[in-house]
Parts: C-alpha cells; sequence; structure tokens
C-alpha cells in the first residue's frame, strides 16, 4: 500500500513540536486572535515577501474577503480558467459576480496569459469594461510567469488575486536575476493552510496577502465583523478568523517548508528520470520544470497520460495494488451544474476537457520513500507495457 498523501508520517516527526505549541495556546486561554496569529502573518508576510498578511479561516473565506476587499460586485466577471478548485471560481458567485472562464495550456495546466490577454483587450468573448479582477490560480505548484502577470496587472489596471493555495513557496526567476515567490505580485494574494496543502494546518486555515496598506486594513476588518473596535461596525463583515492554535502550529510547520517543498522537487525529479528509463514517455507526458525547478513545488505531481484509455487501465491496477491516486479535476469547471446560467458548453474549453480525462494525480508528500517512487513507476510501467 502506498499512500497518495499520509499526515501521520510527517506528525510523528513533529509530535514533540506540535503538542509544546498547542500546549502553550490552551494553557494561555487566548485562542481567538492571539500572538501567535499576529506572529504568524509577520513570519509569512516576510516569507512571501510582502508587507501584510491576514490570518484568515480558510482558502475559500480568503477568496471570497478577497472579492469583497476589492468592491466586486453584481454584473462584474472575475476571470479565471476551467481547470481547478471550484472555489477560485465560486468566491465570485458569492459576491454576486460572475466567473469568466479562459483556458489553460496542456503543458503548465496554468492558465494561458495569451488569451487572458485577448480577454483584457477587448478581443476575447467578455465585455472588457466589466472584468474587475483575475484570480490566477498556481495550479499543482506550478508558478505561472509572473513576470507577465505583474506586467499585465499594470497595463490594463485589473487587480489580481493570486490563488497559491497549491503553490506556497513557489519561486520565479525575473530576467533582472532577482527572483520573486508566488503570492508577491497580485494586488491581493489568497493562501489555504487545508491539512494536505503543501503548508497545512490540522484542521482550516488560510491567509490574505497584500502590499496595500489600505486593503490589507480593509481585510482585518473583513474577518471579523467589519469591525476595527469591537462592536463599531463600519462595513459589512464575516467571521473568518483563523483560530489562535492553527496559527501556532503553523508557525512550527513553517520552518520546515523549505526542506519539504525541496523534497518534494527531489521526488518529482526521480519520477521524471525513471519515466525515461522506462521509456514510458510514449505513453504519457511528465511535469518539465525547464531549469527553473524551484517554479514547481509539486503539491500535486500529475501526469498527463497520451490517451485517457491508459489512465483508465492505470487506475484499475492501482486500485489492485492499494496505490494511493487522484482525478484533479474530472469535470471542469464551466461543465459543473452550479455554473449551468453561465451559459458555457462542451467544446468551449478543449484544453481543460482534454486534462480533466487525462490526467492523474501520483502519489507525492515529502516523507515518501524512494523506494515507494520506484514501486509506482512499476505498476504502472506493468500497467501499460506488460
Ligand atoms: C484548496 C484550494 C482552495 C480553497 O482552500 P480551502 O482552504 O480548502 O477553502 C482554493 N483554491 C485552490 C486552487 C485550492 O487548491
Amino acid at each position: 500500500m502506498i499512500p497518495l498523501f499520509d499526515m501521520k508520517r510527517q506528525y510523528m516527526k513533529l509530535r514533540g513540536e506540535v503538542l509544546d505549541a498547542v500546549d502553550r495556546v490552551f494553557s494561555s486561554g487566548k485562542v481567538i486572535l492571539g500572538q501567535n496569529v499576529k506572529e504568524f502573518e509577520r513570519e509569512l508576510a516576510e516569507y512571501i515577501g510582502v508587507k501584510c498578511a491576514v490570518g484568515v479561516s480558510n482558502g475559500t473565506d480568503a477568496l471570497i474577503l478577497s472579492m469583497m476587499a476589492l468592491n466586486i460586485g453584481f454584473e462584474d466577471l472575475v476571470i479565471t480558467t476551467p481547470y481547478t478548485f471550484i472555489a477560485s471560481a465560486s468566491a465570485a458567485s458569492w459576491v454576486k459576480a460572475l466567473p469568466a472562464f479562459v483556458d489553460v495550456e496542456k503543458s503548465t495546466m496554468n492558465m494561458n496569459l495569451e488569451l487572458l490577454e485577448r480577454e483584457l483587450n477587448g478581443e476575447g468573448n467578455a465585455n472588457p469594461n466589466r472584468i474587475k479582477a483575475v484570480v490566477a490560480v498556481h495550479l499543482f505548484g506550478r508558478s505561472l510567469d509572473l513576470e507577465r502577470l505583474e506586467k499585465l496587472q499594470k497595463k490594463y489596471g485589473i487587480p489580481f488575486v493570486e490563488d497559491v493555495a497549491q503553490a506556497f513557496g513557489a519561486e520565479w526567476n525575473l530576467s533582472d536575476g532577482r527572483t520573486r515567490k508566488a503570492g508577491s505580485v497580485g494586488r491581493i494574494s489568497v493562501f489555504s493552510f487545508f491539512p494536505t496543502k503543501n503548508l497545512g494546518a490540522y484542521g482550516d486555515g488560510g491567509a490574505v496577502l497584500t502590499d496595500d496598506e489600505d486593503l490589507c486594513e480593509k481585510l482585518r476588518m473583513l474577518r471579523a465583523h467589519g469591525s476595527k473596535i469591537k462592536y463599531d461596525h463600519e462595513i459589512l463583515g464575516k467571521n473568518a478568523r483563523l483560530d489562535e492554535v492553527h496559527a501556532a502550529i503553523l508557525r512550527v510547520k513553517l520552518k520546515y517548508i523549505d526542506e519539504w517543498n525541496r523534497r518534494r522537487m527531489e521526488i518529482a525529479t526521480m519520477y521524471g528520470k525513471l519515466f525515461e528509463s522506462e521509456k514510458l514517455t510514449e505513453f504519457l507526458e511528465y511535469p518539465k520544470t525547464k531549469g527553473n525547478l524551484r517554479s514547481h513545488v509539486f503539491h500535486q505531481y500529475v501526469v498527463k497520460f497520451r490517451k485517457p484509455e491508459y489512465r483508465e487501465k492505470v487506475i484499475d491496477d492501482f486500485q489492485r495494488r492499494k496505490i494511493g491516486y487522484a482525478v484533479y479535476y474530472p469535470k471542469p469547471l464551466h461543465l459543473q451544474k452550479v455554473f449551468e446560467n453561465l451559459g458555457y458548453r462542451e467544446g468551449d474549453f478543449p484544453n481543460a476537457e482534454e486534462l480533466s480525462k487525462t490526467t492523474l494525480a501520483l502519489p507525492i508528500f515529502p516523507e515518501l520513500r524512494d523506494d515507494e517512487v520506484e514501486e509506482v513507476v512499476r505498476v504502472i510501467k506493468n500497467s501499460l507495457k506488460g
């Protein structure tokens, strides 16, 4: 048995530190918005390289609060891709705006920025005057081209919300030699600390980051009923706070994130080498990072089979051999019932549709062993060549 993801292996290593941190919070008697949330926000902002971080209840609320902070509302359009987790798009609906989709690239599985620009400059399908935000998702751990994102955001004057839920710690090399982290370019960036994410809590958690001090203050109000002073409500807000206990745990884990991401990259490199040496590339494509390895922190290791039948065959054998896997995402967002009202049809986003039929996520997490990676590839090989 090889799991897709295993929390327990990591917990066994961190147990002492995590239990100490939890004990300190419970003993202090301060469990909502205390010192740990404040310190975690400071450490997180510094790590990503922005001025302000606001700890919130989860990544979905982080997205909804971002929409609220940017005054997105009725009849506005928010652009994202149809090949991502629903929250990247549903946040727009929560503020009564409409998601509008742009297809992904087959190679990176991220938003096609050329198609995005066509929407922004009016050559696409959406009315450019109604586009009020872009949710740019760094899918599966792969950073979008941050330099291009920044240029587009500036050129069209539309705020970008980076959805960094899957890409904590991913970096992009700029042409002037500097590097920047995913989440440091958008007007706002959102993070999720759902337990399975690269930086995960033991429950729900999230954060919203920005360099804009006014937005930062507004986000702090929005997560706590729209008030700065208790029982003095200036704007409509939510209860969307990060718990003190999760902040304390995340502070412990933040110290290890670079080491964990390095191991994820090592596993990814190993998978790629084995696919080459076993000559499996006639059946599947694996994620490549073109010398900019740290641009992908492999939240998921997702391969693309050249035919849907290959995927079905491998899934059958994974089930038999008890190897963990997942299909992200089996139904693109434009074909979901909940978004029926948007009027999209099958065929509208061919790349997203093809990927939903041909991709498979393989086991990856920092504690996965080399021999397990070899076993996964052996099962794939026997399945496709046996
Ligand atoms: C996980 C995830 C979210 C939502 O985060 P939650 O904390 O689960 O609400 C949003 N966007 C993407 C791309 C995600 O993977």
